[in-house]
């Protein structure tokens, strides 16, 4: 047996204790009614600083020493850039903010990943507040941060949790970015910056060595914030995560693959999860969108692609639905050719979902076929089920409130 399915296996059958955190910074406190400088492209920034009146000239020089104090530093407080004149940082400090999400929750799970439900404030007059999760999953030798898209999700995908929870609105690059920011905060992993005491984090130069496009929403249908936000992440003045270590989950939105690819050069994963037309319109319906063969063509010509920079293919283990050992061989053929590695998630359940996850030694026999085709196939340990933090279990209230609906709730609130 696989060492990594001997841990899946323990951590499944682990004691299950959920921490709910107290020491967290309260909502309101948190949320800030100025724009913020947070998810603006170097460009945007320097833009910024022009319309605040700092000279054409200084403009680059400025927006380089701001973008190491928000990405490297964490700073939140314009006081405390001191390497800017007194006078632009009051001005600054007048017009922006550099805040962070409210923290609504925070909860650690008895396996050390922790959960993060978020509320970002409303970007315009009559919008609601919406909330998304955010995920810190530590191993020994890294740490990895799963981030929300979207505020709910339009794919319904028939296994997943946020599948339940109908499409509220995409997230802006700034709130993507800030879900990384928070984590940071929480974690201690700014320069200078402790630990927590409370719950496992890798004892490595970085907490968070990985992000992982894979919480809330559909990433390739919210391109150009994903895009922005992925470049903020990767750029290396700041927070200077390798493109390597990024990784971009979707269902496979096929036309937006390639500009994944050549925009944000960052390693790509394939929510697979059946070999047949058939069933995976049934489990991920955009298949009857964009069928398996249109999906295997994108991958195959993935800018990029190549035995140093694989395509996962991300397989939910279903118990007698896709598990057999038929549609073991099946996926090898299908992927036949293309640099891949296998990742087998065992179904996460949800209250209410309508699957089992398949048993234990189907999935170790499942792995062994695709690993004797010389494919990697580890088994993802599920991480932090206790607070319904693992791949899937993902959902918030936020809902969409019609206009007419946000009216009457303002006029009631004037009377
Ligand atoms: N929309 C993107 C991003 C979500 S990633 C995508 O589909 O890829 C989340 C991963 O967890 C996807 O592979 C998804 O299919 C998988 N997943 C969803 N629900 C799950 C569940 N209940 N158990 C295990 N994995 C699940």
């Amino acid at each position: 047996m696989s060492e990594t399915l001997d841990i899946a296996r323990k951590n499944a059958n682990a004691p299950t204790v959920a921490v709910p955190v107290q020491d967290v910074p309260a909502a309101e406190e948190s949320v800030s009614a100025m724009p913020s400088l947070v998810g603006l492209t170097r460009t945007a920034l320097a833009e910024t600083l022009g319309d605040l009146g700092v000279p054409e000239r200084q403009r680059r020089m400025r927006a380089a020493q701001l973008w190491s104090w928000i990405y490297s530093h964490g700073v939140t407080d314009f006081d405390v850039m001191t390497d800017i004149g007194k006078e632009l940082r009051t001005r600054l400090a007048e017009n922006f903010s550099l805040g962070r999400p409210a923290i609504v929750v925070e909860q650690v799970s008895s396996d050390g990943t922790r959960k993060w439900l978020l509320r970002f404030p409303p970007r315009a007059r009559g919008e609601a507040p919406v909330e998304v999760e955010a995920v810190y999953i530590p191993e020994h030798d890294r740490g990895t941060l799963c981030v929300s898209s979207q505020v709910g999700c339009t794919l319904t995908c028939r296994f997943c949790h946020t599948g339940t929870q109908p499409w509220v609105r995409n997230l802006t690059a700034e709130e993507i970015v800030s879900q990384i920011l928070v984590a940071r905060d929480r974690l201690g992993d700014w320069p200078g910056a402790s630990r927590p005491t409370d719950g496992f984090v890798p004892d490595a130069e970085r907490a968070i060595s990985n992000v992982v496009l894979m919480g809330m929403g559909e990433p390739l249908y919210n391109f150009d914030n994903v895009r922005d936000a992925v470049l903020i992440a990767a750029d290396g003045d700041g927070l200077s995560l390798s493109k390597r270590r990024i990784t971009l989950s979707t269902a496979g939105v096929v036309p937006m693959i390639a500009r994944a690819g050549e925009e944000m050069g960052v390693m790509l994963a394939i929510s697979l999860h059946a070999v047949r037309d058939e069933l995976r319109d049934e489990l991920v319906p955009l298949n009857k969108k964009f069928p398996i063969a249109k999906l295997m063509e994108a991958c195959r010509a993935y800018p990029g692609l190549s035995n140093a920079r694989r395509i996962t293919f991300e397989y939910v283990m279903l118990k007698g639905l896709n598990d057999s050992l038929d549609d073991a061989k099946a996926l090898v053929r299908l992927l036949k050719g293309i640099p891949a590695k296998i990742n087998l998630i065992p179904f996460n359940p949800w209250p209410g979902s309508p699957y089992e996850c398949s048993e234990w030694e189907q999935i170790e026999a499942f792995a062994d076929v695709v690993n004797r085709a010389g494919y990697a196939s580890p088994v993802r340990t599920p991480r932090g089920r206790d607070i319904m933090a693992a791949c899937g279990q993902l959902k918030s209230e936020s809902e969409r409130v019609p206009a007419w609906k946000r009216r009457v709730a303002e006029g009631e609130d004037a009377h």
